[in-house]
């Protein structure tokens, strides 16, 4: 299902989990700089399949969502794409938690599993069922993302974690150049005809133009 040669004996990978509806430059910028920054052999990204926290939005097919990551990240040679949620939500809904596990499992235990998040994204995670079992699981780096503090997720974190500091120190922070850039604004644009050149590649701006996405 999943062919990553290259990658198998990779001491540290990053998962960047997203709806990546589109991706964008935000994300891009994140992956880049967490793989620089902890020394990542490869950041797989892992477009999810039909998220259970965004079901009373309307996502685009997941096909779409996967084909603009797979253009977004060919000229990186350390980032790749990964179907294992697409696949497995055809079965139901997908947990990051199975996610973390099932590339664990793959990779073996020589090679460290990063989960790279924005810091948005990561206050979401201090609300899903079973946090702390997922923060055991893997590493985690939140990014800075404009709009989320630090200090607050900081703080939800000392509040949120019962078992103490092994948990917190599974999480690093990470500061990347500001983008106030988010799906959610370019898909808006979109619907407004407004222009997107510049928040995400040329080449997921063209995708959308020719399958006209969101139009
Ligand atoms: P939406 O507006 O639809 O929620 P999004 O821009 O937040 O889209 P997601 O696919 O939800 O994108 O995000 C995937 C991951 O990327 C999350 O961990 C999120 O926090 C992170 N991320 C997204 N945009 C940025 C950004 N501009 N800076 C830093 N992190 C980001
Ligand atoms: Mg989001």
């Amino acid at each position: 299902m999943l062919q990553l040669p290259l990658i198998r004996d990779a001491k540290n990978v990053g998962i960047m989990g997203g709806t990546f509806d589109p991706i964008h430059l935000g994300h891009l910028v994140t992956a880049e700089e967490a793989r620089q920054q902890f020394g990542l052999d490869s950041v797989i990204f892992v477009p999810s399949g039909h998220p259970p926290h965004k079901n009373s939005q309307k996502v685009s097919d997941m096909e779409h969502r996967y084909l603009m990551t797979v253009l977004a990240v060919i000229t990186n040679p350390h980032f790749t794409v990964s179907r294992v949620e697409i696949e497995r939500s055809l079965k139901g809904p997908t947990y990051t938690v199975d996610t973390v596990k099932w590339f664990q499992n793959y990779f073996g235990p020589k090679t460290q599993v990063y989960f790279i998040t924005g810091a948005d994204a990561m206050l979401d995670i201090l609300t899903w069922k079973d946090y702390e079992h997922l923060l055991d699981t893997c590493r985690f780096i939140a990014a800075s993302r404009p709009g989320y503090s630090f200090s607050r997720l900081r703080k939800t974190l000392d509040k949120s974690i019962s078992s103490g500091a092994t948990i917190l120190d599974r999480v690093s922070y990470l500061e990347i150049p500001a983008m106030a850039i988010s799906s959610t604004d370019i898909r808006e644009r979109v619907r407004s005809g407004k222009t997107i050149k510049y928040l995400t590649p040329e080449a997921v701006e063209q995708y959308i133009i020719k399958n006209r996405l969101w139009q």
